[in-house]
């Protein structure tokens, strides 16, 4: 199948069709539909055709077309995106999807990571070292960590086939093409850390086994100056509670919080504080990424909880651009200096609990 024709298939227009929403008004790249979430009958959700977003400015439902789809059909992603390639589209004329950047959605890239961590296995000494840091074997499963493969025909056999499979490389963060127009991605030897948010993979952080620039262990799966390369973006990872429900976001209840300097901590934090939102952070962030970090969770307190790493080399940024956001007397600075240590504040003040039955 050609690009235009996966293109179309997964353009919001197909979606929106073969989820039969109903279209009140539209205006240049933008349909208004009534929304399938909270069964607003004023049009309230809107879809954009030439980003395939939608969002509803009711529930504040939002995201793109295939996780859209997933959602309405209770299905993943990647199901969602089989099942939409292998039917035929029902596109009306008036648009005619095109590619309107190289990046791909989070959606998207959900897909592709999945597949590439699918295709890779977690060596031994990587799995010792994140028993060392006190993760389960069940965590290292539902997780995802997988060792990063360094041999170059291996990395080109896995990308031919993720391509004999479906799935476009460009537009992925990592991938790129070589001198020989072979796809291949980046490499350095570490673990491939999923960065999820909402059950979707929507970057992989890269946790070395060599300090980088002796400054950091932790850097994005990035290939911005690489030809058909794609740049990542400095993200952030929000782990809900198991079972939460995205819709109540946004009331107006504030919530402690446990930020986490790096991913890999937080995936640690959030492994045995299961009913706490865990924010795993870059260890560099800006000022912007902070205010629109703030503008993610309703947050009360922060319990900020940094690596050796980002402590003792680039901490500062993130701390004081916390602190002008959101107050320094709602921050509560904490150490983690073994990886995967739990500092003592966080054991006191938070619960090991099973899941929340009920949430509201
Ligand atoms: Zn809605």
């Amino acid at each position: 199948m050609n690009q235009q024709e996966i293109l179309n298939r997964t353009s919001i227009i197909n979606v929106k069709n073969k989820l039969n929403l109903n279209e009140v008004c539209s205006f240049g790249d933008t349909i208004y539909v009534n929304c399938p979430f909270c069964y607003s009958e004023n049009g309230d959700m809107k879809l954009n055709v030439s980003n395939n977003s939608y969002v509803c400015k009711k529930c504040e439902a939002k995201g793109y077309s295939i996780g859209l789809y997933a959602r309405l059909k209770l299905k993943s992603n990647k199901e969602a995106f089989k099942e939409l390639i292998s039917l035929e589209p029902e596109i009306n004329f008036e648009y005619t999807p095109t590619t309107y950047n190289n990046r791909k959605n989070e959606d998207e890239l959900d897909i592709v990571y999945r597949e590439l961590l699918r295709n890779l296995k977690l060596e031994d000494r990587h799995y010792k070292k994140l028993i060392s840091y006190g993760f389960t074997n069940a965590d290292i499963k539902n997780i995802g960590f997988k060792t990063i493969p360094l041999n170059e025909s291996k990395k080109i056999e896995i990308c031919k086939k993720l391509i004999k499979n479906g799935y476009e490389l460009q537009g992925t963060p990592g991938f790129y093409q070589n001198a020989n127009f072979k796809w291949t991605f980046k490499s350095h030897s570490g673990i491939f850390v999923p960065v999820i948010n909402n059950n979707t993979i929507i970057g992989l952080r890269i946790h070395l086994d060599k300090k980088y620039n002796a400054n950091t262990t932790d850097i994005w799966f990035s290939s911005k100056n690489e030809y058909n390369g794609s740049k990542a973006k400095n993200e952030f990872m929000i782990l809900r509670p198991e079972g939460f429900n995205i819709q109540l976001v946004s009331n107006n209840n504030k919530q402690d919080v446990i930020i986490a300097t790096e991913m890999i901590l937080a995936h640690k934090l959030h492994s045995i504080y299961k009913n706490e939102i865990v924010i795993g952070i870059p260890n560099i962030i800006s000022k912007s990424e902070t205010i629109r970090l703030a503008s993610l969770v309703n947050i009360d307190n922060v319990y900020l909880v940094m690596d050796f790493h980002t402590m003792s080399n680039s901490a500062v940024s993130a701390i004081e651009n916390l602190y002008d956001y959101l107050g320094k007397d709602k921050i509560i600075n904490l150490l983690s200096f073994n990886q995967g240590e739990i500092p003592e504040v966080i054991k006191d003040r938070f619960n090991i609990g099973e899941i929340k039955q009920n949430i509201a």
